[in-house]
């Protein structure tokens, strides 16, 4: 898997493209508590270490790395928060759902590991992109290892890259106005 830094840049660049109105009312709401809430979702299917490291038993790219928990993880968020009046069920549950694939589709172009079983538990089948995009991060290794830095240099780059992006993107946008 990619490190968190380009789980959680993806997800606060992700989550700048999507529609905002997500509101039944314009009040503010806890989502708007600065970028907290993309970036949580985004990075939510890698807390499945907790489990690991306190059974020892493989749960890391189990089941919080399915479309199946996604949609569960989506529709929950959407139906509490649905439940509180606060927002529109459908667009709450589009914006996590987007945000959380995000996280599975960058794990699927990250070399190492068996892959996703993304269907489960339709069928075990293991997918992985034959186009890897990120290097392996090799947790067993120590902090500091060579690998570790090869692997956070290209995320970094990626982040630069993608926030970049949304850079130009803001700027043309808002100088179209005033032409
Ligand atoms: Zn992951």
């Amino acid at each position: 898997m990619p490190s968190p830094i380009a789980h959680s840049v993806s997800g606060y660049v992700l989550a700048k493209f999507l529609p905002k109105n997500l509101s039944k009312n314009n009040a503010s709401h806890w989502w708007n508590l600065g970028n907290f809430y993309p970036v949580f979702v985004a990075i939510f299917a890698d807390f499945d270490f907790i489990p690991q490291f306190i059974t020892g038993e493989r749960f890391h790219r189990g089941i919080t790395h399915t479309l199946i928990f996604a949609i569960g993880f989506s529709l929950m968020v959407g139906w509490v928060m649905n439940y509180f009046r606060q927002s529109s069920f459908k667009q709450l549950f589009l914006f996590t759902f987007i945000l959380y694939s995000s996280h599975l589709l960058l794990d699927l172009f990250t070399a190492g590991g068996l892959g996703l079983q993304l269907l489960w538990p339709l069928t075990d089948t293991s997918f992985k992109s034959t186009i890897l995009v990120f290097p392996q991060v090799y947790h067993s290794r120590e902090v500091f290892d060579i690998s570790n830095f090869i692997s956070i240099a290209w995320e970094l780059s990626y982040s630069v890259l993608i926030v970049s992006i949304l850079w130009l993107w803001n700027n043309f946008s808002s100088s179209k106005f005033y032409e």
